[in-house]
């Protein structure tokens, strides 16, 4: 088209297409609609899970929003916006990753219509960060404290939350199970920010009812050389040898040079490289430890010889679990075997090589500096085990969370409700456009409870007319009421202890707003001849590329 126009300005390189103004806008809003529409299905308990199958063959099943938003390989420059806030959410957080993308997509869809309409986005901004930030207080406020209880009132709460969190995973059916467990974790390893201390270990095969807690750390057994078999494989008190050298016996490197005038001499070599190892083998002995460990090789020789004295040993064993053996155990990673001292020797309660599944296992348990917990995961199949790999992640981070902050919100719904009710409230008082854009906020909030009756099958319109009663009741009495998962109807969501730490909620609010004004503010994007066919390549993921959103995109009321 511009060739037709003469003389022409030539700003930007020829083939490069701009598009600005409100059909950009309102583009961008579809592709974020899109996307959101995507996971939509996955909030709650009662949500579905994604399958999603790679060009490279693997296939991942998730219920994640972070993960399922990280394989979707969003193409769409806009969209990926929300797939950064999911990104975000899960790093900060930990949880909450389908609200905030849900949240995001929903205040765009409320602001759709004004858009078109011709309101200028940068009202519509104002407005969403007004209602924004007035929604994070009132859940500060709402939010109820969890400090100053006893530890063992306090871990009944943290495993409602953790409970809360694994509900809507695969794994939702044992999540009592798995609770305690991710509770019994965080608290051992204390409140400093070591989350590589808990390790997670999978092993395919068994239920998931055989996934155990281990009160310190655990690997699989490493490879290891003949004579093995030999050595016991179970130890109560022992000491332990952590060390960072190779205990094997070198083969010349191709490059040594040795000269000798005398073949005889020859032997007095090789002697010589025998002792240096059995020197060592011997200092380690003499340290008195029963297990050595190290991360770097322990050839056959050095098995035998421990073995012939009792004594285990590992090899190559990785460098994190090495660590996590070190700060369990109170031991010391050694470079040298050179004057061990007592106080760098480790020890557990009990150490026990054991099969689990089809692996054997090193298991120390008991450890003295405690610190450190490892859970073994089983479960029949690798993306099974994989995706409770993850549920437990976001677990572990709630039950963190509300361990550093300590105060929870009804989940379900209800806290969403009583914040949009708040903010209906509010809005009446205002005088003006912006009663629209605030009262536009406090419909998308309601997104969360209308999407878990979905979800799970129930007439969201009917719940939602309830919900919306009780909030507004004068009394303030239905302020925690929420969407009750099993019946259909509603319930008191605090007193079924489905409880959120306010952080999840807050940093939800903050992030899709966050979003959503970034991509409200967006009126023009340029693409190079580029980076357009880099798109065409890549577009095959979404489908749909830029302005998608047609089919399922349909307006909910
Ligand atoms: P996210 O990735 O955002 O954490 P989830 O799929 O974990 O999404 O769903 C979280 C939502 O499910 C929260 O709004 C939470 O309040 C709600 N929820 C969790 N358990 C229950 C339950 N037992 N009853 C009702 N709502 C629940
Ligand atoms: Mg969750």
């Amino acid at each position: 088209m511009t060739s037709m126009m003469q003389p022409q300005i030539i700003l930007l390189k020829e083939g490069t297409d701009t598009s600005q103004g409100k059909p950009q806008l309102v583009s961008n809003i579809n592709a974020c609609m899109a996307v959101a529409d995507v996971v939509r299905t996955t909030l709650g308990p009662r949500g579905m899970d994604k399958l999603i199958h790679d060009d490279k063959g693997n296939t991942t099943i998730s219920n994640d929003g972070a993960t399922i938003m990280k394989l979707l390989d969003v193409v769409h420059p806009a969209a990926k916006i929300l797939v950064d806030i999911a990104k975000s959410q899960d790093s900060e957080v930990g949880d909450g990753t389908t609200t905030v993308v849900l949240l995001g997509g929903e205040f765009l869809r409320e602001a759709k219509p004004f858009i078109e309409d011709g309101v200028h986005p940068q009202n519509l901004i104002r407005s969403y960060r007004i209602a924004s930030h007035m929604a994070v207080e009132k859940i500060k406020e709402l939010a109820v404290s969890i400090e100053g209880k006893s530890l063992d009132e306090k871990r009944s709460l943290l495993a409602k939350c953790a409970a809360t969190t694994l509900s809507s995973k695969l794994i939702g059916g044992e999540k009592d199970f798995f609770a305690k467990m991710v509770v019994d974790a965080v608290i051992a390893i204390g409140s400093e920010d070591r989350l590589n201390m808990i390790g997670i270990k999978k092993v395919p095969g068994g239920t998931m009812r055989d996934s155990f807690l281990v009160n310190g750390v655990a690997f699989k057994k490493t490879f290891s050389y003949a004579g093995f078999e030999q050595q016991p494989k179970k130890f109560l008190n022992p000491k332990i040898l952590l060390l960072n050298i190779e205990l094997e016996l070198k083969s010349e490197k191709e490059n040594a040079e040795i000269r000798l005038s005398d073949p005889l001499q020859y032997q007095s070599i090789v002697d010589a490289e025998w002792n240096i190892i059995y020197d060592k083998l011997d200092k380690c002995v003499k340290s008195g430890a029963k297990i050595v460990l190290s991360r770097l090789a322990i050839g056959d020789l050095a098995t035998q010889y421990f073995a012939d004295r009792d004594i285990f040993c590992a090899g190559r064993v990785a460098e994190d679990d090495l660590h996590r053996v070190a700060a369990a155990t109170g031991g010391t990673v050694q470079t040298s075997v050179n004057n061990v001292i007592d106080e760098v020797l480790g020890s557990c309660e009990v150490f026990e090589e054991k099969q689990v599944g089809n692996e054997r296992f090193n298991i120390f348990n008991g450890c003295p500096a405690g610190q450190t917990a490892t859970i073994v995961l089983r479960g029949g199949a690798d993306q099974f085990i994989e995706e409770a790999e993850r549920s437990l992640h976001d677990a572990i981070m709630i039950v963190r969370r509300a361990m550093k902050n300590s105060t929870v919100v009804a989940g379900g719904g209800a806290i969403d409700m009583e914040i949009s009710r708040y903010l209906w409230q509010h809005a009446h008082n205002i005088a003006g456009k912006s009663q629209l854009f605030i009262n536009a906020f406090a419909k998308a909030l309601e997104v969360i409870p209308r999407q878990l009756c979905d979800n799970a099958g129930f007439d969201a319109t009917d719940v939602l007319n309830k919900l919306r009663q009780k909030h507004a009741l004068p009394s303030g009495e239905g302020a925690l009421y929420g969407v009750d998962i099993n019946t259909g109807g509603i319930s008191d969501s605090f007193a079924n202890f489905v409880w959120e730490p306010a952080l999840v909620k807050i940093n939800a609010i903050n992030a899709a707003t966050e979003a959503a004004c970034l991509i409200l503010s967006v009126d023009e994007t340029v693409k190079n001849p580029k980076s357009e066919s880099a798109q065409g390549e890549a577009a095959g993921g979404m489908g749909r590329g830029r302005g998608g959103g047609r089919g399922r995109g349909m307006r909910r009321r």
